[in-house]
C-alpha cells in the first residue's frame, strides 16, 4: 500500500485498502477557524442538539486566523462565536485571539495595522500553528475546514480539508466516510541549486500536471532529495498539494520529522505517542515521475492559476505593483530569512508587505540578529512594510481594510500559494506565485527577476 492507503487501512481498522474504497475513519484531530468554524458549530448543534457535546475535546483545535485585522464587525463577531463555543465546550486548544474569556474581540483601527493587537493565547494563521503547537503528527489523521490543511502531509499524517457539514458530523461521532485516493508519486533526486526553493519545486510539478492534474489523489513524495529538505520546506510543498486538485499531500517519516515532532509536543503537552506508516516495497501509483532537483531554476506561476507555470528570467518584462511576503506557504521563518537574505541592506523599489504566518514568526524575527540587526530591522530597513498581526491577511482578500489587500487592479507578486482571479481582492489583478527569493528580488526591480541576480 500507499503512504496515505496506510494512514486509511488503520484509522479504518482494515488490514487493506483499495484505491475507490469507501472506509469510515477515525478522525485523530479537526481543526477549524474564523471563517467555518461558526457554520461547522451551526451544524454540529442542529444535527446533535443545542446541548450536545463534541465527541473529544482533546482533539479539536480551533484557530481564528482569517478575518481578523480588520474593523469589519460580522468577521469580529465570529471569534466571539467561536469563544463562546470553546467556553460551553471546556476546549483546551482554542488560540484566542483576546485573553479576557469574557471578552469580545474589535480590531481598534486607529492604532494602525503594523503595531500588534492580540493577546497571549493568539497564533496566527491555522496550518502553520498545527505543528508549531504540537497537532501534528505520523500516521495520524486530521481534517479542517480549511483546503490547505494537506499542509499537515509534510509530517507523514493524511491530512485534508473539508466542508462545514462533514466537520460538523465529526464533532459530534468523531468519524467520516471517505474514498480512498490514488496515489501519484513523485521521486525528487539531487540537491536544489543556489536561489531555487521547495517553492519553486511544487511550482514546477503543478505546471507539470496542471492545476487539476491530482484531482482527488494522493500526491506521495519520496526519494533522497525529500530527505535533504527542512521541516518547512516540506510544508510548502505539501500545502500546495490543493493547487493541483490533490486530495493531500505526504511526505516519509524520517528522523527529522520525528525530532520535529516529539520537541513540539513536549513543549506544548500534546499527546506523545505516534506511529508513522513506514514506505512499502510494493506500492501501486496512478502516476510515478522523477524529477531532478539540481536541474530546477527560479519558477513562477503566472495569472491566472497555479498551473500557469514559467521560469523567472522569461519574465523580467514584466512590471509589478506590488510584493507581498506571508501565509502558510511563504510566511514561514524560513520564508523570511530567505527573503531578508536578498533585501538585505537593499531598498525595495514597490510596496512591499510582510505578514509573518505566526506570533512566533515575529518573535524569531525579532530574536535574530544579522551584522548587530535584527531581521525584522533589516526587513523595516529595506522598505518592507511589516506587521506584527500575524494572520491570513491578504493571501486571500479578505474585507476591505485587510493590511496589504489589493483593492485596485494591480499585478502583485506574491509568496502565497493560490492565484485564480480574485484571490487577493480586486478581481482585475493579476498574481504571480513565487520563492520568497523571487519574490524579494522582484521587490527591488520592480519587475519579475530571477533571484540568482542577487544570490550567489
Ligand atoms: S494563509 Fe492563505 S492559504 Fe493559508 S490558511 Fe490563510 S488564507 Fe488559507
Amino acid at each position: 500500500m500507499t503512504l496515505t492507503e496506510k494512514v486509511l487501512a488503520r484509522a479504518s481498522g482494515k488490514s487493506h485498502v483499495n484505491p475507490g474504497d469507501n472506509v469510515w475513519v477515525n478522525v485523530d484531530t479537526l481543526m477549524t477557524h474564523d471563517v467555518c468554524g461558526p457554520g461547522t458549530i451551526g451544524v454540529f448543534k442542529r444535527e446533535f442538539g443545542q446541548t450536545a457535546k463534541v465527541w473529544d475535546r482533546n482533539r479539536l483545535v480551533i484557530i481564528p486566523d482569517h478575518y481578523i485585522f480588520t474593523a469589519d464587525s460580522m468577521s469580529n463577531r465570529n471569534v466571539d462565536i467561536l469563544r463562546e463555543f470553546a467556553k460551553e465546550q471546556q476546549l483546551p486548544y482554542f488560540y484566542d485571539v483576546i485573553d479576557d474569556p469574557e471578552g469580545h474581540w474589535k480590531f481598534d483601527a486607529g492604532q494602525g495595522q503594523l503595531k500588534k493587537q492580540y493577546g497571549s493565547r493568539y497564533t496566527g494563521v491555522c496550518h502553520t500553528t498545527l505543528p508549531w503547537k504540537g497537532h501534528t503528527r505520523p500516521g495520524e489523521i486530521l481534517f479542517g475546514t480549511d483546503s490547505h490543511t494537506c499542509m499537515a502531509g509534510a509530517f507523514n499524517q493524511f491530512a485534508t480539508g473539508i466542508g462545514n457539514t462533514d466537520a460538523g458530523f465529526i464533532l459530534g461521532t468523531g468519524k467520516l466516510l471517505i474514498k480512498v485516493p490514488e496515489s501519484m508519486r513523485f521521486f525528487l533526486e539531487g540537491k536544489l541549486p543556489a536561489g531555487v526553493m521547495a517553492k519553486d519545486v511544487i511550482l514546477h510539478v503543478i505546471g507539470e500536471i496542471g492545476f487539476d492534474g491530482a484531482t482527488y489523489r494522493a500526491m506521495q513524495w519520496e526519494g533522497p532529495g525529500v530527505h535533504s529538505m527542512s521541516m518547512d520546506d516540506r510544508m510548502t510543498i505539501a500545502n500546495m498539494a490543493i493547487e493541483a486538485g490533490g486530495k493531500n499531500g505526504i511526505f516519509p517519516c524520517d528522523d527529522k520529522t520525528i525530532d520535529y515532532v516529539r520537541e513540539r509536543v513536549a513543549e506544548n503537552g500534546t499527546k506523545s505517542d505516534f506511529d508513522p506508516v513506514e514506505l512499502d516495497a510494493a506500492q501501486s501509483f496512478i502516476y510515478d515521475q522523477r524529477f531532478d532537483l539540481s536541474k530546477l531554476e527560479p519558477t513562477v506561476s503566472c495569472h491566472p492559476d497555479p498551473g500557469n507555470r514559467k521560469r523567472a528570467k522569461e519574465l523580467e518584462h514584466i512590471t509589478l505593483d506590488r510584493a507581498y511576503i506571508g501565509s502558510c506557504t511563504g510566511g514561514k521563518t524560513s520564508d523570511f530569512l530567505a527573503f531578508a537574505e536578498v533585501v538585505k541592506g537593499k531598498t525595495v523599489k514597490i510596496d512591499t508587505f510582510g505578514v509573518p504566518a505566526t506570533t512566533k514568526v515575529v518573535q524569531e524575527l525579532k530574536d535574530t540578529v544579522w551584522d548587530g540587526q535584527t531581521v525584522w530591522q533589516i526587513l523595516e530597513n529595506s522598505g518592507v512594510r511589516l506587521t506584527e498581526n500575524a494572520s491570513c491577511a491578504a493571501c486571500l482578500g479578505g474585507p476591505v481594510d485587510t493590511f496589504g489587500r489589493l483593492n485596485t487592479p494591480m499585478k502583485c507578486i506574491s509568496a502565497t500559494n493560490r492565484n485564480f482571479p480574485g484571490r487577493m481582492g480586486n478581481k482585475e489583478s493579476q498574481v504571480f506565485l513565487a520563492s520568497p527569493y523571487t519574490v524579494a528580488a522582484s521587490a527591488l526591480n520592480g519587475h519579475i527577476t530571477d533571484p540568482r541576480e542577487f544570490i550567489s
